[in-house]
């Protein structure tokens, strides 16, 4: 099938933490399996592919990414069906979204066999830490990082790829209240917006922070030329319902290209439902609200799946949108999609991989 299959070698722990997992308490990214897989680039190819226990690295103060942040992420999930099989939600989709990532961050590919091999191999040495619980699952984090020992800025030589996984309850998102950015920006045009590149978190922190001040859990983003245009909110793509139309902003170098949105919008449209990919300025939504035209708003991402909008602020004003529980079509996705990754309903569309 493959011929990019790594060699890699398996050194296991010899003190498991999994019974020291308590199921009901797994705040989100503080739990780690008992694994993680570890690969580095030297002399310009990948090499010493290892899965070997969750621990430390060890680096030299100067590494290029403590002081340049040449790195990037994916967020993925798998869960186990009830006859014990692992599925993996798109992985290809995100080993695509990483390499698209690494272009633009001007890091090594990992072609994308490579990157599933690895996947599968570390699932299957922690396929105990794979939760099989109703809205339970394993999130999922592969990373790269410059590990030159080199201050000056330039594109390292030499990379560390690596994938952790955490096991993570039932995300029961309560309904957030959002502001409408005018003023700070995530991306621009010819940025690094569509890029999972942690720069674009870390200078996203100061403004959400302010949000936070003024009692909004999360941002939606604008256009940083105008400050016109809806793009997307934290780790999350949006779309609303109005008229009855499903309706988000298109994919763009400013937003994030979601693998959760973009199934969003496919499951959309096999329903039968009339599917908007465009530009969705400010107005148009607002001024929906106003009229009663909007039904639902809620963010899409790997995290939250479906995370409810209670109330969008802009401009001085906080809108409180229609009650949660009336919302037909984003708790009847959210549920198929939540079925549909634990293997509950059939895999029409072709996007479990089964280990
Ligand atoms: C990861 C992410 C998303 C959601 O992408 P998914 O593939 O659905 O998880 C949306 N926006 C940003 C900025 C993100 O980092």
């Amino acid at each position: 099938m493959s011929t990019e299959l790594l060699n890699i070698s398996i050194s296991k722990t010899t003190h498991s933490r999994i019974n020291e997992l308590d199921w009901n308490d797994l705040p989100f990214g503080r739990v780690f399996s008992d694994h993680m897989f570890e690969m580095d680039y030297i002399d310009g190819k990948w090499q010493n592919p290892v899965i070997r226990p969750f621990g430390d690295l060890s680096m030299s103060p100067a590494t290029s990414i403590l002081h340049y942040g040449q790195t990037f992420f994916e967020g993925m999930k798998a869960t186990k069906s009830e006859s014990g099989e692992i599925l993996i939600f798109r992985p290809e989709e995100n080993a695509k979204r990483f390499n698209l990532s690494a272009e633009r961050m001007c890091m090594p590919e990992v072609p994308v066999d490579m990157f599933i091999d690895a996947l599968r191999t570390l699932l299957t040495v922690d396929k105990n830490w794979i939760p099989s619980q109703e809205g339970y699952s394993l999130y999922i984090r592969p990373f790269m990082i410059a590990m030159d020992p080199y201050v000056g800025i330039r594109p390292s030589d030499t990379y560390k790829f690596i994938i952790f996984t955490c096991p993570v309850g039932a995300y029961y998102s309560e309904p957030v209240k959002v502001k409408i950015e005018t003023y700070y920006s995530r991306a621009v045009e010819g940025g690094t917006g569509y890029a999972k590149a942690g720069g674009n978190y870390a200078g996203s922190l100061y403004p959400a922070m302010k949000g936070q001040q003024e009692g909004f859990r999360q941002l939606i983003w604008t256009d940083a030329k105008e400050h016109k245009y809806i793009e997307e909110s934290g780790t999350m793509n949006v779309l609303f319902v109005i008229d009855g139309k499903i309706i988000t902003p298109a994919s763009s170098q400013t937003i994030l290209a979601g693998i959760t949105r973009r199934s969003v919008v496919d499951i959309a449209k096999d329903w039968g439902y009339t599917v908007e990919e465009r530009k969705v300025s400010v107005e148009e939504v607002v001024s929906a609200i106003k009229e009663g035209r909007l039904s639902e708003a809620f963010g899409a991402g790997t995290a939250a799946t479906i995370a409810q909008i209670s109330a969008i602020h802009y401009d001085g004003t906080t809108y409180e949108l229609p009650p949660v529980e009336g919302r037909e079509f984003s708790n009847k996705v959210l549920t198929y999609l939540t079925d549909y990754k634990h293997g509950k309903v059939e895999d029409k569309f072709g996007w479990i991989m089964k280990i």
